[in-house]
C-alpha cells in the first residue's frame, strides 16, 4: 500500500525546480478574505492566483491551478 501523507495531498513538484515539497500558505489580507498561497522554499517562489472573482482565491483552486501548471513542464 502506498502511504499518500495528508500534508503534501494534491501538490506536483514545483514547476520551476522541480522541488517536490512545496507547501501550502494561507496569507489573510483582510477579515473577510484570504489568499491561498504556494511557496516554494527552494528556488524561493510564491505562487497565487491573481483573479479578482469571488472565489478564485480557494486553496482547491489555487492547487489546481498550480497543478496545471506542473503538468505543462512535464510534458
Ligand atoms: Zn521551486
Amino acid at each position: 500500500m502506498k502511504q499518500k501523507p495528508k500534508k503534501d495531498r494534491y501538490l506536483k513538484p514545483c514547476p520551476f525546480c522541480g522541488n517536490a515539497f512545496p507547501v501550502i500558505r494561507p496569507s489573510a489580507v483582510c477579515v473577510s478574505l484570504s489568499i491561498i498561497k504556494i511557496y516554494c522554499p527552494t528556488c524561493d517562489t510564491y505562487f497565487m492566483l491573481g483573479s479578482h472573482g469571488g472565489n478564485e482565491y480557494s486553496e482547491e483552486k489555487t492547487v489546481a491551478a498550480w497543478n496545471r501548471r506542473a503538468e505543462k513542464e512535464e510534458n
